[in-house]
């Protein structure tokens, strides 16, 4: 589901008193396993270090989490092979990893970001959307210099924030305020800000839709926001209308919702956006099952399934179907989880070229196992309709 988008051309009924805007700060860690690692040794600061799995340590295949600024200089970033990365930067520090560290750590940070936001949507460990309570873009800013320095004298860590009135142009101007800077995109500044940005900029824009809009001759969001929406609507569908409705300066984006109360969900953040079916299948059927289990415990019944998917240009499209009476158990689950996803993968997701950053999978109308009165001609298997 998403916001009503707002109608290019033609008239608009606009309250006359709108609604003020929820202001996100967008609160990006740099170089995070690296700082997470030098906040105690001020004296590599300035050094080349680089986390990942030491070159000759066996890990033939292994490659950099994360570079210092200082590495980075040198040609070395995330995710490149271990071997090329100590080619280009043979003097490196390199340091293994500490998972459980970097846990701790951003614990700490989403407790400061807390004492600052009226909500905090975290999108993975060193990433988060703040929605700050600001009368406009000045405090907006305000709030900003402050969790960016909490965060500095109290933890020594760096952030790049981007302040906006959505998430996904906060996301993008955190990306232009790397390293240790503040980007402030007022909504009245959207297109103008994005204009000279490539389209590559956007998050969800994959090498894919990339590729389509080159074969079309367009680069940068100014170009994009001159073409129509029709032009792109085989190829990138309702995505397509999305991120030119972005570069005119009208992003459209889900609201930041709660789950209801009487349902349960489960979800999932991957480490990189995913474009292919195998890996979100996977993940939906162990979300599924685990959710199945946590409703055993609890002496639970569901009797609705729902699937969510948190792209990753931060909209977020969900289904939800009826299942055939209360159902224990994880194979209905499972079955009516996959089948929702696979529909908004093919549709929504125009079969990967919107790569997916979150799954969730949810169920609703639970009541307590006790209850249960099994009618003979109640279907034993799962039945999906309705929705
Ligand atoms: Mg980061």
């Amino acid at each position: 589901m998403r916001d009503p988008a707002p109608s290019v051309t033609g008239p608009t009924l606009e309250p006359t008193v709108a609604p003020p805007p929820t202001w996100f700060l967008y609160v990006d860690l740099d170089a995070y396993y690296v700082s997470c690692e030098i906040r105690d040794r001020p004296e590599l600061a300035e050094a080349r270090v680089i986390v990942g799995p030491p070159p000759g340590s066996g890990r033939a295949r292994g490659v950099v989490l994360s570079a210092s600024y200082a590495a980075r200089a040198t040609g070395v970033h995330s995710a490149m092979p271990v071997a090329i990365a100590a080619r280009l930067c043979p003097d490196a520090l390199w340091i293994p990893p500490d998972f459980s560290k970097y846990e701790r750590i951003a614990g700490d940070v989403r407790t400061i970001l807390a004492r600052h936001a009226v909500r905090v949507v975290p999108y993975g460990i060193d990433e988060a959307a703040v929605a700050v309570d600001a009368s406009g873009a000045g405090a907006a800013r305000e709030a900003a210099l402050r969790v960016q320095a909490e965060l500095r004298q109290e933890l020594r860590l760096p952030a790049s924030i981007g302040v906006a009135t959505t998430r996904v142009v906060a996301k993008i101007a955190s990306d232009r305020a790397k390293p240790g800077g503040i980007v402030v995109v007022p909504p009245e500044d959207v297109a103008g800000f994005l204009a000279p940005l490539p389209v590559r900029a956007v998050p969800g824009v994959g090498p894919k839709t990339d590729e389509a809009f080159r074969a079309r001759g367009v680069t940068t969001m100014g170009e994009l926001a001159g073409r129509a929406p029709s032009e792109f609507a085989r190829s990138l569908g309702q995505f397509g209308r999305d991120l030119i409705l972005l570069a005119r300066g009208h992003p459209s984006e889900a609201p930041v919702e709660a789950w209801e109360p009487h349902s349960r969900s489960s979800e999932r953040t991957f480490e990189t956006d995913l474009e292919a079916w195998e890996p979100i299948r996977d993940a939906v059927e162990a979300l599924a099952t685990d959710l199945a289990a946590a409703l055993d415990r609890e002496n639970l019944r569901y009797g609705s399934v729902g699937v969510a998917f948190r792209w990753a240009d931060f909209t977020r499209t969900q289904r939800v179907r009826a299942l055939g009476g209360a159902q224990e158990g994880a194979s209905a689950l499972r079955h009516g989880a996959t089948r929702l996803a696979r529909e908004l993968w093919e549709t929504d997701g125009a079969h990967g070229r919107r790569p997916v950053r979150t799954v969730s999978v949810r169920t609703e109308r639970l009541t307590p196992r006790h209850q249960r009165q099994r009618r003979l001609d109640e279907p034993g298997d799962v039945a999906v309709g309705g929705g």
